[in-house]
């Protein structure tokens, strides 16, 4: 599968890894949209997080755990999270991702 992501797993696309599991890895978004901003997938290919739902709705839990841990570790007093699911909602590369985002003030309602 023609997959960036997957590619990014699998190491065969270089990515800056922060955390990584049996069942989810984190790396570097490369736009950041903020000091802190990363990007936490399933290992495995889904294509949003509507699908890790339906299909794995433990693995949802195990991405916000990566996320919380990586939080604690980076001492981030706040973070963000953002799910794009859809092109419409502006999701862009179809393996699901939590958007970590982190260090400077986030206006609400969000853009
Ligand atoms: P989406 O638009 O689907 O919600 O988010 C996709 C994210 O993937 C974007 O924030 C974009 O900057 C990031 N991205 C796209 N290509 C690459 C890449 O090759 N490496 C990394 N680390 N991030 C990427
Ligand atoms: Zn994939």
């Amino acid at each position: 599968m023609d997959c960036l992501f997957c590619k990014i797993v699998a190491g065969n696309i270089p990515a800056q890894i922060v955390a990584k599991n049996d069942f989810v890895t984190a790396f570097n978004d490369i736009t950041p949209q903020a000091p802190t901003h990363i990007l936490i997938i399933p290992n495995q290919h889904f294509e949003n997080i509507g699908q890790v739902a339906i299909k794995d709705e433990k693995l949802v839990g195990q991405m916000f755990q990566m996320a919380e841990e990586i939080a604690v570790d980076k001492k981030l007093t706040g973070y963000r999270t953002v799910l794009n699911t859809g092109a419409s909602a502006g999701q862009s590369v179809f393996h699901a991702h939590i958007h970590l985002l982190a260090g400077r003030a986030f206006a609400w309602p969000p853009g």
